[in-house]
């Protein structure tokens, strides 16, 4: 009899000795059908068959107890019709005790020869299986193949069987038998060179051929993946010839389901009659009919067809094909993930409620259940963040460990220094400053990240923290990514600090960029050797090799996300412990921050000085443009200058540069001929971005047409609107920048966006720049909507490079581990307890190949 018949009965003898209550299964009988439908379908049951069970199933629920009894009996009556080995009453029919039984004999496909390969390598199927006594006593639970045990292999591994440490996980892929060493070649290409490394290649995805529609029951409307087999092809053309689609039609047994191609006659080629597809996509109408339109497709090897399991597709080269990886694929995983070394205590995994490594590695390439994928994912991804967040703490202690020079300084003297500000700080300046100040008394390295939204705020407080430390005579740097943003910083510090009653005076504070000229660098670099400048402000500048101080103890860095790790080390090094500032006004989520920045120190500066007035913000439709252009000629007529941005159109600068070039052209001499544009773009060369800024910021043009190479804070008080156009290909984080480049004057600021096209989601999801001023409140909401990759600078997305399997957007998951990161580095922060030697040898292991980077 069908497997899926088998289970069948198995359930109503249950539910007839549950006495017909409807608890053989989890939340009712009816809930089988989720899979059985499926499974029944890849046995070959027949399709009356299947709907009948489907139809008295539905229905099972409402009835009573004696009716349930009656739907039953009729049901397998009307099975035995099709199926006369089956037509006895289920009672009758007693379940033999398999676990007192010896193997099941084999059942009727089994008497098709596998096909050639898979002898020599099984896929996990159902018919390889040995029963496993614990799955056959809990019926209720949904029935899936066992693993395959693993087989004795000692022909290819001499003694493997024994070597359970982590060296076998070194072991070179060619002991795996059918690994040659052109195939090593290939896997090595994909990054794979040992058995660990195989472990760890996860699937990109699934096929839950578990799950399968038929296309009978297809709604209007929903994505699905559908198996069928290729019944025609045709090419039509449409439109006078002028275009052609392709019409494939392909069959399940259920029904037919049209596919077009418009416009892809190639697509024709690739079909073959009688060939089985898989096919996902969204089902749509036509002329009364569901049909799927350009759906993505691809052959099935028939061997899925009959798993009726959840298949892992692999990334693959082209030289290796998804059949043959997953056959290798399962020989290891099948081999080698029972025998893996956990790391993980025991205690941490039974608190935070985690799968062991075996069963996960197993799960996580070849799933019997979607619930059991899912905890194998969570273990593994709970790993990744657990030794990252180990890792980071490990980070923190180290710099706590060192010793740096203390700078006190006293309340009357910084009192002095506030009430020669030209402003009061805010609240969370002040907050922002205390911190800092206790950092730097604090003889241990300050690493500090202030975060803070545009326009909050930070230089000021970067700038006092630097006029503590110049006033006991040690020096300061300050680097920036741009030479306009350095330039501004420069002018910012030396109004601050040495002003009239200022602690320095002007040629203390000195500004190094790419252009300042040969002779002024040496002079500058003999200043900074001798001690005589104290401040220096700049670009990579400051960080080239002979640029050398007589006493740095004190280095920010602006807009971190724009450095790389190695230029922070750089400059790091030219001090001994000197203490860092970084600062970002990309707002971070807090959980994120704590993940990704967990190293280092926090303050937020989460207030904007009084008096700013909030930018209006407005979505505008496409056709509503000329309404823009209209409020831009207002406003320059009012004396002020306005942004019009246009966002990275393609990938390739080269274009994105053309298509500025273009839109500049057409806006400079069509819609704004009597006024002065200049136009700014990533092709330029960083001194011509420079000097365009600087004409616009000294209003020599009127507006400035950019691509989002703008984005970095430059201050021009006197633009007063952004125009966005393309606002749906930004995420809200960065749409908040570029409008931060508005309203830093006393004027009304005013910035408009445009989307491409209209859309009514995308423009909700802008209106929330309406609603809000807050970059906090947009950041979370991109994380949300968009996911992380907002807020990846080079170090973030170093991050995200080692999360193979957790997403930094589980929030959930991330605090889990990063609990149990911290109290266990409370108890053993340096895993020197005998039953951390396994951990502690792990943790290595993961940030020895050169994961995440802290610095
Ligand atoms: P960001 O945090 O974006 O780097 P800035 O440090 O460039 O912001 O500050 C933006 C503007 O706000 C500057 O012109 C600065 O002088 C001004 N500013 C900073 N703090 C205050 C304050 N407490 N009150 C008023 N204006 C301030
Ligand atoms: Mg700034």
């Amino acid at each position: 009899m069908q497997p899926s018949l088998e289970k069948l009965r198995k359930f109503f003898r249950l539910e007839h000795e549950n006495k017909y209550e409807n608890t053989a299964i989890i939340g009712g009988l009816a809930k089988m059908l989720d899979y059985w439908e499926g499974e029944a379908r890849a046995d070959g049951v027949a399709e009356e068959v299947i709907q009948a069970v489907a139809a008295r199933l539905r229905s099972y629920e409402k009835l009573s107890p004696e009716g349930r009894a009656e739907s039953l009996k009729g049901l397998w009556k009307r099975i035995g019709e099709t199926y006369p080995e089956a037509g006895q009453k289920p009672k009758t029919q007693q379940q033999p005790n398999r676990v007192n039984q010896p193997p099941r004999p084999p059942r009727p496909e089994q008497a098709t020869p596998p096909p050639p390969e898979e002898e020599s390598a099984p896929i996990p199927q159902e018919q390889k299986s040995q029963p496993r006594p614990q799955e056959q006593r809990k019926p209720q639970q949904q029935q899936r193949p066992a693993p395959p045990s693993p087989r004795p292999r000692s022909e290819v591994v001499p003694g493997a069987r024994t070597s359970q440490t982590p060296a076998a996980f070194n072991a070179d892929i060619t002991v795996i038998q059918g690994v040659g060493p052109k195939h090593a070649e290939s896997l090595k290409s994909l990054g794979m060179q040992t058995l660990g490394d195989m472990l760890y290649y996860f699937p990109r995805r699934y096929e839950d051929y578990s799950q399968l529609k038929p296309i009978k029951s297809l709604f209007y409307g929903e994505v699905v993946t559908v198996l069928g087999t290729v019944q025609s092809v045709h090419t039509r053309p449409i439109r006078g010839g002028k275009s052609s689609i392709v019409e494939v039609v392909i069959n399940d047994g259920t029904g037919g389901l049209r596919l077009s191609f418009f416009n892809q006659p190639w697509v024709a080629n690739r079909f073959k009659e009688g060939e089985a597809i898989s096919v996902s996509g969204k089902v749509d109408q036509y002329l009364g009919r569901l049909v799927m339109n350009t759906p993505d497709w691809e052959p099935i090897e028939v061997e899925n067809l009959h798993t009726a399991r959840i298949v892992p597709i692999y990334a693959l080269t082209e030289k290796v094909t998804q059949k043959w990886l997953r056959k290798i694929m399962n020989e290891v995983v099948s081999y080698w993930a029972p025998s893996v070394v956990d790391a993980l205590p025991e205690k941490i995994k039974l608190s935070a409620r985690l799968v062991s490594l075996s069963e996960a590695l197993t799960q996580v390439h070849f799933p019997l259940s979607q619930s059991r994928l899912k905890a194998a994912r969570e273990r593994l991804g709970f790993d990744e963040i657990f030794y990252l967040q180990m890792g980071v703490l490990r980070q923190k202690r180290d710099w706590k460990d060192a010793e740096a020079r203390r700078f006190p300084a006293s309340t009357e003297w910084l009192g002095t220094r506030l009430s020669s500000l030209p402003f009061a700080l805010t609240s969370a300046q002040q907050k922002a400053l205390e911190d800092i100040r206790a950092d730097l008394d604090s003889g241990k390295p300050m690493n500090r990240l202030v975060q803070g939204d545009v326009g909050s705020g930070k230089t000021v407080v970067a700038a006092l923290g630097a006029s503590i430390v110049t006033q006991d005579g040690a020096q300061a740097a300050i680097m920036a990514p741009t030479s306009i943003l350095a330039e501004q910083h420069y002018r910012n510090f030396t109004s601050l600090l040495a002003g009239e009653n200022g602690p320095l005076q002007k040629g203390e504070i000195c500004l190094l960029v790419g252009s300042t000229p040969e002779a002024e660098k040496e002079t500058i670099r003999q200043g900074l050797a001798d001690g005589s400048i104290k401040i220096v402000i700049g670009t990579h500048a400051v960080i080239e090799p002979d640029v050398l101080f007589k006493d740095l103890e004190y280095i920010v860095i602006d807009e971190q996300h724009r450095f790389g790790v190695e230029q922070r080390k750089e400059l790091r090094s030219k001090g001994t412990n000197p203490h860092l500032l970084v600062m970002t006004a990309t707002p971070i989520p807090r959980s994120l921050a704590l993940t990704v920045f967990g190293d280092l120190d926090l303050s937020v500066i989460d207030e904007l000085p009084v008096g700013r007035q909030p930018i209006d913000t407005y979505v505008l439709r496409p056709q509503e443009r000329e309404r823009a252009f209209t409020m831009i000629r207002g406003q320059i007529r009012d004396g002020r200058q306005a942004f019009i941005v246009y966002p990275l159109i393609d990938e390739s600068e080269k274009i994105e540069a053309r298509a500025a070039v273009d839109d500049f052209e057409v806006l400079s001499n069509e819609v704004f001929p009597d006024l002065k544009l200049g136009l700014l773009h990533g092709r330029m060369k960083p001194s011509e971005k420079d000097e365009v800024m600087m004409k616009f910021r000294d209003r020599e043009y009127d507006i400035l047409v950019s691509t989002t190479v703008v984005e970095v804070g430059v201050d021009v008080p006197n633009s007063t609107v952004m125009l966005i156009e393309g606002a749906d290909r930004f995420g809200l984080s960065q749409l908040h920048q570029l409008r931060g480049r508005v309203g830093r004057g006393a004027a009304q600021s005013y910035c408009l966006l445009i989307p491409t096209r209209e859309d009514a989601t995308e423009n909700e999801r802008l209106q929330a720049m309406a609603k809000t001023n807050s970059g906090f409140e947009l950041a979370d909401l991109d994380l949300k909507t968009r996911g992380p990759g907002e807020f990846l600078g080079t170090r973030q997305a170093g991050f995200a490079n080692a999360l193979k399997m957790a997403s930094i957007t589980d929030v959930t998951l991330i605090e889990k581990a990063r609990t149990q990161a911290q109290a266990l580095f409370e108890r053993d922060p340096y895993l020197q307890l005998p039953e951390h030697a396994l951990l502690s040898e792990a943790f290595e292991r993961f940030w020895g190949a050169g994961k995440g980077d802290v610095s």
